[in-house]
């Protein structure tokens, strides 16, 4: 992308999808370290709406994994959240996502898809490859327990990043807060009330409030 004197460079946006189920620091560093690595403007966490890979009976109801990213990331300038996926009726497909981004932002803007080493993985197995490395540049982050390598991925469309590792998953967060353990500072403090004021992830809990 060669820079035209005088013309502002193309805007650059960061996409992190996920599940969000609770959104943890595992996530929140590799939206920032990308930020950082790849000189984003911005990075905008896409939490799923209805589940179509994962059992839809076990996903938190999109409202409150919406609300807990707002909560995570609202103190970060560059941090915001899109409703696109939690609004679109529907299962949701990444490749929809790409597009509407690409529709909202425009031509120019370069658009960047941030993963973690497992999901990089599952990503070669989606349909419609060809024309999701069209719509972005991917960035595959290291994450314990998963391997990252290059091997399958085509030339020039998928950077593999170093980030500060961090040993965190929802499931493993959800399962701390069923059996009573604490997750002070695997997730914003935000986000430790939040769950603790509305009850999610607990065996009897009928979560309440955003629903
Ligand atoms: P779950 O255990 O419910 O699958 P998760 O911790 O894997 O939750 P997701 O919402 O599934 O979180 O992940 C969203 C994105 O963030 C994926 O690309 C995933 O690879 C990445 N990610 C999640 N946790 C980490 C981590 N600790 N380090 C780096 N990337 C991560
Ligand atoms: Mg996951």
């Amino acid at each position: 992308d060669a820079l035209v004197p005088g013309r502002p460079r193309p805007r650059r946006v960061g996409i992190m999808g996920g599940t969000f189920d609770p959104i943890h620091h595992g996530h929140l560093v590799a939206g920032s370290e990308v930020a950082h690595l790849f000189h984003l403007d911005e990075v905008v966490f896409v939490p799923t709406g209805q589940p179509w890979q994962k059992d839809c009976s076990k996903v938190t109801p999109a409202e409150h994994r919406y609300l807990m990213t707002v909560i995570a990331t609202a103190e970060n300038p560059q941090f915001r959240v899109s409703r696109i996926e939690v609004d679109r009726a529907g299962p949701t497909y990444t490749i929809d996502t790409l597009r509407e981004m690409r529709s909202i932002y425009g031509p120019d803007v370069e658009l960047f898809f941030i993963t973690g080493a497992d999901a990089l993985g599952a990503i070669l197995s989606w349909r419609n490859v060809d024309e999701l490395f069209e719509l972005a540049h991917f960035v595959g982050c290291n994450r314990p327990g998963h391997r990252l390598t290059d091997t399958g991925l085509p030339d020039g469309k998928v950077s593999l990043v170093e980030i500060p590792a961090l040993a965190i998953s929802s499931t493993e967060c959800r399962e701390r807060v069923r059996k009573g353990e604490p997750i002070w500072y695997l997730v914003p403090d935000g986000i430790v009330r939040y769950i603790n004021k509305t009850g999610l992830y607990l065996d009897d809990g009928m979560a309440f409030g955003a629903d």
